[in-house]
């Protein structure tokens, strides 16, 4: 069960399977999914279960689950063989082009990136 914003937060309800979503992989810390406006061939999105704001408002008792996302990306791009490289990408805020105000890691692949973003 979840609380406070987290109930009218859309990817707290994903993350719940509350709204469908088409899940990559998922543990008792994060859960992943197919973005549902893909910039790239591959475009999966990776969320703590636990909702953070933003990487702004993530708490030193953070750490290892911000770690552990990363590594979730790093997991999710070599199961799908992404062995010539990907992008991951952190959106933080009104500036930093953040859209959806629970944290989340774009994982980005099959295709030729470019620097830089705008
Ligand atoms: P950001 O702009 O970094 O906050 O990224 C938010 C991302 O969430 C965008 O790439 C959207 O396409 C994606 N998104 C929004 N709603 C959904 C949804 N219901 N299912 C999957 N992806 C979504
Ligand atoms: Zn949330």
């Amino acid at each position: 069960m979840y609380t406070g914003q987290a109930m009218s937060c859309i990817f707290c309800k994903i993350a719940a399977g509350e709204i469908p979503s088409t899940a990559v992989y998922q543990d008792e810390l994060a859960y992943a999914f197919a973005d549902i406006n893909p910039k790239a061939p591959i475009h999966v999105l990776i969320v703590p279960r636990e909702h953070i704001v933003s990487l702004s408002d993530a708490a030193q008792d953070h750490r290892a689950l911000l770690g552990h996302l990363l590594w979730t990306a790093a997991e999710i791009a070599r199961k799908k063989g992404l062995d010539k490289g990907y992008r991951v990408v952190l959106n933080n805020g009104e500036l930093g082009g953040q859209t959806v105000d629970h944290l989340h890691l774009h994982l980005l692949g099959e295709q030729q990136m470019t620097w830089p973003p705008g």
